[in-house]
């Protein structure tokens, strides 16, 4: 739908999108662009340097969204060193970097509109969407520029309702966790996690040790200021995490549940003959290795368990050997992303017992990156072994693949007990790493416990499915969403 500026010309509405530079941000913002784009929204997509140029190794991705009329892609510096690596768990000095530095660029992009608008009639920019981890600095532009902000969280809704509610644990003096205490200590003052949160479930920049920790709070007021944002967007769907949804739109009225916004695109694209280059992986700022796919091909139905860790977890060395001979002397057909930077320090080729070398010839597959949706939804993946990243996660479920989940840091914590302990969708294996314990999961999850998860994982994804399909809640909160932005054009 177009509209009319004073002087009688149409105009469409235009949205500013700015994700944190993470593959997991930037993947689902990519996919709301991209449904934005087919129901005629016209956005301008702003990455930072670094992530655009590793984006752009895929040949097709300016081609693809070239197709949806005035998408414009921008970049912006995350004042970093070109040759820093930006990469671990340490990606929080990235959002220092960006706190610190992005704001008056922003703004004077948008206030003198610079090259955001591309050439088509759109006067200015209408919305923002910004990431809610940049909850209050895009909650200053938009009040500064007079301009509608929506907050998109990427995280969990269960990950997000603890954020909120940091202040309540600390007040009920459930925080801080004291130095050697019981983590298994039950964490009572969340509103509908009272009878299974423990103190490791928490996301980790909740687990500290002092209350006045900055980490906690910078978290804590960043999720806060989602309840001054005109509305709020999360990734999930109504009967994963509806519970939840409802006690965030105690705070936050106005949540458009739209996920899993992998699977709602492809319903879309569905619908749209003239845009279908969409692949899984196009959205990838590492390179793509598919090869694994042939060797798939020969493996047998639900045969092999897949293991990711995702695109930030790095691991000690002896926490990989841990993972290696638990995988192997499971028995079990695996295949296995190791990132070249996600063990600290060298492997070194010499270093690893022959055995093990043997046996990943012989039912084993290492690869750097794979084109993760695809595999997932493979024939022959009966499992996932994964670090309980949001992306991930919803992925496995609408892939119906079980999980075991050994959280690395963030979101991870609580999303693994939600997939073990309230969703019945695999097991919580949390931080621990032992040999042993991922040989019996391996063993549990791939044959003793099949039957039982096939039921509760095949169930889930159909109501995934129903969710983003015609009539269901994420795509009538879609519709919801794009008549809202409409309206910030008129
Ligand atoms: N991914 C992929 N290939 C891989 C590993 C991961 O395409 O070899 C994708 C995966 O499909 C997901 C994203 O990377 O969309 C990882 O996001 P997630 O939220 O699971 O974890 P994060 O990387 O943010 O820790």
């Amino acid at each position: 739908m177009a509209h009319q500026t004073a002087t009688g010309q149409n105009f469409p509405p235009r949205v500013l999108i700015f994700p944190f530079p993470a593959q997991g941000h930037v993947n689902c913002m990519l996919q709301l662009a991209e449904l934005l784009g087919l129901a005629g929204i016209h956005v301008t997509f702003l990455n930072t340097n670094h992530v655009h140029r590793r984006l752009l190794q895929h040949a097709d991705i300016q081609a693809r969204f070239a197709a949806y009329p005035g998408f414009l892609f921008r970049t912006i510096s995350d004042g970093l060193p070109e040759d820093d690596p930006r990469s671990g768990n340490e990606m929080r000095y990235v959002l220092r970097s960006m706190l610190e530095t992005t704001k008056p660029v922003l703004k004077d992009m948008l206030s003198t509109c610079g090259d955001i608008l591309g050439s088509d009639s759109s006067p200015y920019i209408t919305c923002i969407i910004a990431d809610g981890i940049f909850g209050s600095l895009a909650n200053e532009l938009g009040n500064e520029l007079n301009i509608p902000v929506i907050h998109f969280r990427t995280i969990s809704a269960c990950c997000f309702w603890i954020y909120f509610s940091v202040p309540d644990i600390i007040k009920a003096e459930e925080l801080p966790i004291r130095e050697k205490e019981d983590m298994d200590r039950m964490i009572r003052s969340v509103a509908g996690m009272e009878t299974f949160l423990r103190c490791r479930d928490l996301p980790s920049f909740c687990q500290v040790s002092d209350e006045r920790d900055p980490q906690l709070h910078l978290v804590a007021r960043e999720t806060r200021q989602s309840a001054r944002a005109q509305s709020l967007i999360l990734n999930t769907y109504e009967d994963l995490e509806g519970p939840l949804v409802s006690h965030i739109r105690t705070h936050c009225p106005k949540i458009y549940t739209i996920g899993p916004l992998h699977a709602h695109l492809k319903v879309r694209l569905a619908k749209n003959v003239s845009t279908s280059t969409y692949t899984p992986s196009s959205n990838s700022i590492f390179e793509v290795d598919g090869r694994c796919m042939a060797w798939l091909d020969s493996q047998p139905f639900k045969s092999v368990i897949y293991v990711s860790f995702g695109s930030i977890t790095v691991m000690k060395r002896d926490t990989l050997m841990e993972f290696w001979h638990g995988l192997v002397n499971s028995n079990k057909r695996f295949l296995w992303v190791v990132r070249p930077d996600m063990v600290a320090g060298e492997v070194g080729n010499n270093e690893i017992p022959a055995e093990l070398v043997a046996a990943t010839r012989e039912r084993g597959y290492l690869v750097g990156w794979v084109p993760q949706e695809e595999v997932l939804a493979h024939r022959a993946v009966g499992g996932f072994l994964t670090h309980s990243g949001w992306n991930s996660t919803l992925e496995s479920i609408v892939a119906e693949v079980p999980m075991i989940c050994w959280a690395y840091f963030a979101d991870q914590p609580i999303i693994s007990r939600y997939v073990g302990e309230v969703w019945k969708l695999g097991m919580d294996m949390k931080g621990v790493c032992d040999r042993k314990i991922v040989e019996k999961m391996v063993n549990d999850l791939m044959v003793e416990r099949r039957e039982d998860f096939a039921r509760s994982t095949a169930e889930m994804a159909r109501l995934a499915r129903k969710s983003v399909n015609e009539g269901g809640s994420s795509y009538c909160n879609l519709d919801r969403l794009i008549a809202d932005i409409r309206l910030t054009s008129m």
